[in-house]
């Protein structure tokens, strides 16, 4: 029976993953932090995606109302949003407050913003929501949800390959085959990513809200206040389990000093933090019952 060993099975999958690498490839480029990075979609094709994702969370997430709540918001993310590359959007940003308990924030590209009014709860200050929305609006200067998409893009060309070449020799070992080049796409191309989005993250929003007035120590203050909630387990856009909140914290604080040069102190934005965020109407039935 025609059998090709692993090895050669393994060899056979890369050139062909390879050849069609090169030939799909329409963008390599470095990030602020200097990490190569691949991408295979259009400013153009991800600010569609965002705007039409950020349609979709508005019509599923009741919206806050709160003049206060939403005043203090938006103040925070036009200081912010003043200071983002052109390159990584052009034009207005949306930024909408949505009612609901999660701890929770984000940036899509194409210039949206998302703040849920249960991640207020943990800022404390401007400062603190600043540097949220700093890391955030960090991703979308990276570009990392095309670094994402287009890893799951090469992961799917890979899957597809494997068992084009799988297909003409051993059937039954088909699945674990495929199995196994999952898991290792997975953790090879697609774990990694976010490991290290998150601290590029981090860093470039330190940046970021410093430029913006805003005081870059409070980055640090905000990772000790999440890690307080849930016992240390970290909020949802935070979830990824890497870096841990206590690794995050050491590198918020190495990068300070660099930071600190960037602090814009003279025009230090002056947005009021409401006394009361109301809780969602959700929220407020349970506690009645
Ligand atoms: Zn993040």
């Amino acid at each position: 029976m025609p059998f090709i060993n692993g090895l050669n099975m393994k060899s056979i999958i890369s050139a062909v993953t390879c050849i069609l690498l090169i030939s799909t490839l329409s963008s390599c480029s470095t990030s602020t932090t200097g990490r190569k990075q691949v991408m295979l979609f259009s400013e153009q094709e991800l600010s569609k995606m965002g705007a039409a994702s950020f349609d979709d969370m508005k019509k599923q997430i009741p919206i806050s109302t709160d003049k206060p709540t939403i005043d203090f918001v938006q103040c925070v993310a036009d200081a912010i949003t003043a200071n983002v590359p052109k390159s990584a959007h052009q034009g207005e940003w949306e930024v909408v407050v949505f009612d609901s308990e999660q701890v929770n924030a984000f940036a899509l590209p194409g210039g949206k913003i998302g703040v849920y009014t249960g991640i207020l709860n943990v800022t404390e200050t401007q400062d603190q929501l600043a540097a949220i929305m700093g890391h955030e609006v960090g991703h979308v200067i990276e570009h990392h949800s095309n670094e994402r998409l287009s890893a799951n893009k090469l992961s799917n060309i890979g899957v597809a390959v494997a068992a084009v070449a799988i297909g003409a020799s051993d059937v039954d070992n088909k699945g674990l085959w495929m199995a196994g080049l999952g898991v290792g796409l997975q953790y090879g191309v697609i774990m990694p990513y976010s490991r290290s989005h998150e601290s590029e993250a981090d860093i470039v929003g330190q940046d970021l809200m410093a430029k913006s007035g805003f005081d870059p120590k409070a980055s640090v203050k905000l990772w000790q206040n999440m890690d307080k909630l849930n016992n240390g387990a970290a909020p949802p856009e935070f979830m990824s389990t890497h870096p841990s909140n206590q690794t995050r914290i050491k590198q918020l604080n190495q990068h300070l000093a660099q930071s600190m040069t960037l602090y814009n102190q003279e025009n230090r934005p002056q947005c009021k933090k409401p006394k009361v965020i109301p809780k969602p109407p959700a929220a407020k039935n349970k506690t009645k019952k």
